[in-house]
């Protein structure tokens, strides 16, 4: 197994796109789960109402369990409603509820709205710095598929946005609006907001498509995007219902081997963020 490299500080990402079914949600748990594998301390917030990724990293998430809709909205602290993955001891989830659809609506009329994912993370940061654990490596935000205000909470709290593009034809339909709303972000709320990474998911080597859908967006993107590629995998797909990701459910699998390959040079690349 390759070394990886432990960030300078906390990297902070969000992984968004306000189209649904493009892999953020399996980008988010694969990428968390493949560097808590390689012994880096990990943290996923679930702000999808979904909860797919809490279901994905084998968390509970029914409507009586604490979750970030109480972190966002009732002010408990970040660290109650933690839990462990149980198939990776460094990897930890803050899960969400059903309860999450109503958030939207409900922090419109609290204080500093845009603002309580970042402080409830800066003061989770220092919970365990107290408490002597080590400092977290990565925290993954996986978003809705929208640009409401619990996106806009995650695009305040992270440093860098990850942008997964599916290699299909509608795929770059929609992303000059996301480009635009992260730059509405940097200009009002959080200047240090950048776009570090976008990762191909999905690609199917068999179309003639999907490899030139991958050339325009290296063309645009030549900095962001990713070497590696995330193939189709029906194994990518049968993790979840397991309550897995691919990374524990079948390690040796292309899939798996992909997102591995993904978090490492995500993490080669700290030195640059
Ligand atoms: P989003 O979070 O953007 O809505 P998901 O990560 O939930 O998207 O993915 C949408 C669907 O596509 C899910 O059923 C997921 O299992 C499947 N999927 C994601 N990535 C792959 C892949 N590389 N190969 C096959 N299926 C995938
Ligand atoms: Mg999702």
């Amino acid at each position: 197994e390759r070394k990886v490299p432990t960030p300078p500080k906390t990297r902070y990402l969000t992984i968004s796109n306000q189209k649904g079914g493009v892999g953020k949600t399996t980008t988010t748990v694969n990428l968390a789960a493949a560097l808590a594998k390689s012994g880096l301390n990990v943290l996923v917030i679930d702000i999808d109402p979904q909860g797919n990724a809490s279901t994905a990293l084998g968390i509970e998430h029914h409507s009586e369990v604490d979750s970030i809709y109480d972190v966002l909205i009732n002010d408990l602290p970040l660290a109650d409603v933690i839990a462990t993955c149980p198939e990776l001891p460094l990897l930890q989830v803050a899960p969400a509820t059903i309860h999450l659809a109503g958030a939207e609506i409900e922090l419109v009329s609290l204080v500093a709205r845009e603002q309580r994912l970042q402080r409830a993370l800066d003061d989770y940061a220092r919970t365990r710095q107290r408490e002597g654990l080590p400092r977290l490596d990565y925290v993954f935000i996986d978003c809705p598929p929208s640009l409401g205000l619990l996106t806009v909470n995650a695009f305040v709290a992270a440093r860098e946005v990850l942008i997964p593009i599916q290699c299909e034809y509608y795929a770059l339909e929609g992303l000059s609006q996301l480009l635009k709303n992260i730059e509405m972000i940097q200009k009002h709320l959080n200047s240090k907001l950048t776009v570090s990474t976008i990762l191909l998911t999905m690609y199917d080597g068999r179309t003639n498509l999907a490899a030139q859908v991958a050339n325009e967006v290296r063309e645009h993107f030549p900095e962001q995007v990713l070497g590696a590629v995330i193939p189709r995998s029906v194994r990518i797909s049968e993790a979840p219902s397991y309550q897995q990701t691919v990374i524990t459910y079948d390690p040796s699998s292309t899939g798996a081997l992909s997102y591995m390959e993904a978090a490492i040079e995500i993490a080669e690349r700290a030195v640059r963020v």
